[in-house]
């Protein structure tokens, strides 16, 4: 089975956020499967040493002319990485440029990496074809809109919701720009509001839909949860699963994490107490040996509800627990953490921007993992929290709920417990929950006992990438499209 995964984000090569961790590790779960997955991606600027050693293996045209493809295997990947200077070979982020601003042309660059992928999927590269086309995110939703419209034939097609608030909406004006055929232009098509959505298309054309987890998937169908693409969803109800993410066992495990400042796993618990005292350090934090060292680690929007916790601050340090912070995002969420820190030194931490190894430290440093978001589709952070043994606090939602065990008094009873849940999302709630977590710390062995359950939860890919497996197996023996057909969906 030959699987083309097309993706705008890869970790460890460019990520913003949980999509690139996805789309670095599932493939690699795949493989131990089976499966022969082979990651397009744009070849951004901080790619160029990759794509220096990588071989080139065809061109492909993608709306503005030839790309040429290069192929590698890096950090246990096969990656097919799409050579586009012009569109990819910039200063910034892989979506905005280095004011923090999208980049105007974001249709034009991801409308052309979405026909590439369409293509090779249709026509395969270097003698490679895939039998199933797997594209994630508005950033690559056009293409089995590209490979239906085009009505050439072409693989079957899955498109992943990571997350359904980014939806890659852009004027009608730029459709023939995009290379789009015109007669999709309708609200049964790829039209969205009258203007042209990315997402909306990807739910339209895909064979199959998926959500990264199975409450999400649920969640799509409401108002609130659907943005706008509620009754697309709905349409496709029985085209829909959720399937939970899980994580890179290799990258996350605390036994030989290198950005510890010691490692330990179940048996030897107690060295976490060193990175807790690492961390505390990193951050200037003068922690209670009684009380929690609460920690974020986010990206600073209203998604994440890190306005709640800014909400809830004093009733959190009243406690005597500590707090810090790493993220960045909205610029007044920014102002407002920094501005926490300066009201309370030595209380409460804050770094703004990006910090990969920091991240890893903080799992391992932080008493208890928060994650009070508003929604969530999978969330990763709370997996992470999990194998690190600090119990997350998270909001009942998204995957969030599908994920972490709260430590009612049945569960600490069966020792099922692996966290502290509160819904709904609220700050009056998300205190209650932080003041179950201090009473909750400061009975040591009932601490220990929930934190050496939470290391114990599956977080791996095994079970999910299965499901994954199956689903191409499926789609494969039953709704391949064969070239000429008519294209309409099945
Ligand atoms: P989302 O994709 O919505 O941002 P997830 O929980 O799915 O949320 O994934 C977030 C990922 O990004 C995690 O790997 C987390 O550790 C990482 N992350 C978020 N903010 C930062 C940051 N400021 N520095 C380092 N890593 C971060």
């Amino acid at each position: 089975m030959n699987v083309l995964f097309a993706v705008s984000e890869c970790a460890p090569f460019v990520k913003t956020g949980g999509l690139a961790d996805v789309a670095g590790a599932l493939p690699k779960a795949l493989a131990a499967q089976g499966i022969d997955v082979r990651v397009m991606l744009p070849a951004y600027g901080p790619l160029a040493p990759i794509l220096a050693n990588a071989e080139q293996v065809g061109e492909v045209y993608g709306v503005d002319g030839a790309k040429r493809v290069y192929l590698t295997r890096a950090e246990g990947l096969t990656l097919l990485l799409v050579d586009a200077p012009h569109l990819f070979k910039r200063p910034g982020g892989p979506y905005i440029n280095e004011a923090g601003v999208d980049w105007v042309d974001n249709h034009l660059r991801f409308a052309g990496f979405s026909r590439a992928a369409a293509n090779v999927a249709r026509d395969g590269i270097g003698g490679w074809r895939p039998d199933v086309l797997h594209v994630h995110d508005w950033q690559t939703a056009l293409a089995p809109a590209y490979l239906k419209l085009d009505q050439r034939g072409g693989p079957p097609s899955i498109v992943t919701i990571h997350n359904m608030a980014f939806q890659g909406v852009f004027p009608s004006t730029e459709i023939d720009a995009m290379a789009l055929p015109r007669w999709g232009f309708h609200p049964e098509g790829y039209e969205y509001f009258g203007q042209v959505g990315f997402l909306k298309a990807g739910l339209v054309y895909a064979d199959r839909i998926t959500a990264v987890s199975p409450t999400y998937a649920r969640e799509l169908t409401s108002a609130e949860f659907g943005m706008g693409l509620q009754g697309v969803i709905a349409a496709r109800r029985a085209d829909l699963v959720g399937v939970l993410n899980g994580v890179d066992l290799d990258v996350w495990n605390p036994e030989t994490d290198p950005h510890l400042a010691a490692p330990y796993g179940v048996r030897n618990f107690r060295a976490k107490a060193q990175n807790r005292t690492a961390l505390a350090g990193r951050f200037g934090i003068d922690i209670e040996d009684h009380a929690p060292l609460f920690a974020l680690v986010s990206r600073l929007t209203r998604q994440k509800g890190v306005d709640l916790l800014l909400a809830v601050l004093p009733r959190l340090l009243a406690r005597g627990a500590t707090l810090a912070v790493l993220g960045s995002g909205d610029h007044d969420l920014e102002a407002a953490f920094r501005a926490a820190a300066t009201a309370y030194p030595r209380r409460v931490g804050v770094r703004i921007g990006y910090d990969e190894p920091l991240a890893h430290l903080m799992q391992a440093g932080a008493d208890s993992v928060l994650v009070p978001s508003r929604f969530e589709p999978c969330g990763l952070t709370q997996l992470y929290a999990l194998r690190y043994g600090s119990p997350p606090l998270v909001a009942r939602t998204g995957g969030l709920a599908d994920t972490v065990i709260d430590a009612n008094d049945a569960a600490v009873r069966t020792g099922a417990a692996t966290g502290f849940v509160f819904a709904p999302v609220a700050a009056g709630l998300l205190a209650d929950a932080i003041d179950r977590a201090c009473d909750a710390f400061a009975d040591r062995p009932l601490w220990t006992q929930i934190a050496k359950r939470a290391m114990k939860h599956p977080v791996g890919w095994e079970v999910s990438a299965a499901r994954y497996a199956a689903l191409y197996s499926e789609l494969v023996g039953g709704a391949e499209m064969t070239g000429g057909a008519d294209g309409s969906d099945d």
